[in-house]
């Protein structure tokens, strides 16, 4: 039987074999403690059911951990180098598919699709490269995949805002394009003494699972995420000075958005950041409406 691929030892030993060296404008910062790869895999609370998406197996440190669920696994790294690498690794699993695909240009739709023997929900486990993490998560859930849960890792920072409440600094346009869909949590912090080589800032594990409901139902989905970008185009500046440079100060367009947000119970003097995504939902809804 073999060591976990994440122990420090048969990392170093694998990359030894491969004379892998770490190229970091791919964001390659590899997990070599065990028991937080254990842990990342049982927060996505994986079971044999599962279809599961990873982003980046690097040398399948977390992918065997999925690949042990017994659930299909189907996993995206763009580095070609690591290709023949994860055919030696993942060689004692059966269930898992590595595509050699930048993820960003993949249709990771058809892909799932033609992949997986199955049907049913996602679930997606991936320690992120941190230069694309607000792509990759926008890319997957506007993909038209029925993801369930997403169980990632990716500086701290970026969780903080991506699990943002209103009312914080941390809250924005980022908080509600994510939060629109998915219920998000941290799950935990991971320093960066657990990786090589080791990234410039600590990280987080987030969950996001779809919500069973929306929070609110939206008209036009396009309406309103340019609306919540808007809203947080100047932080400093009142919700009402943020519209009216985005929509147009004439008179016939302020009197469409002051109507609107008086319709709405929302005082225009607020900050966007104190707003819900109920309430975001319903002004895009009374805005839509009432345009001429
Ligand atoms: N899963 C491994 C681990 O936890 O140790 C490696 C994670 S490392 C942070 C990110 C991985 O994503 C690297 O293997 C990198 O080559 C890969 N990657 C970077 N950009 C990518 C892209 N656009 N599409 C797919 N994989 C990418």
């Amino acid at each position: 039987d073999y060591k976990d691929i994440a122990t420090p030892s048969r990392t170093k030993e694998i990359l030894k074999k491969y004379g892998f060296s770490f190229k970091k404008s791919l964001g390659q910062n590899f997990l070599t403690e065990p028991n937080i790869l254990r842990n990342i895999a049982s927060t996505a609370e994986l079971n044999e059911t599962d279809r599961i998406i990873e982003i980046g197996p690097g040398i399948g440190a977390l992918t065997e951990h999925l690949a042990r669920s017994n659930g299909e696994v189907l996993a995206f790294e763009i580095d070609q180098r690591l290709i023949e690498v994860l055919d030696d690794t993942m060689s004692p699993y059966n269930n898992v598919t590595v595509v050699n695909e930048d993820v960003l240009k993949a249709d990771v739709k058809q892909i799932a699709e033609s992949v997986f023997q199955t049907e049913g929900s996602i679930k997606v486990v991936a320690n992120l490269p941190y230069y694309i993490t607000t792509p990759i998560m926008m890319h997957l859930l506007m993909s038209g995949l029925d993801v369930e849960s997403m169980v990632v890792m990716m500086q701290k920072e970026v969780a903080d805002r991506i699990t943002a409440v209103p009312g914080t600094k941390a809250y924005g346009s980022l908080s509600i394009a994510v939060q629109y869909y998915m219920d998000a949590d941290l799950a935990f912090i991971v320093p960066k003494t657990a990786f090589v080589p080791q990234p410039n800032v600590d990280s987080a594990i987030i969950k996001l699972q779809k919500r069973t409901t929306p929070l609110v139902d939206v008209v036009d989905e396009d309406f309103f995420f340019k609306l919540t970008r808007s809203a947080f185009t100047q932080r400093r500046k009142t919700l009402w000075n943020n519209l009216i440079s985005y929509f147009g100060k004439d008179e016939a367009t302020k009197e469409w958005l002051e109507t609107s947000l008086n319709e709405c119970n929302i005082d225009p003097k607020r900050r966007g950041e104190t707003l819900s995504i109920i309430e975001f939902g319903e002004l895009s809804n009374r805005l839509i409406a009432n345009k001429k």
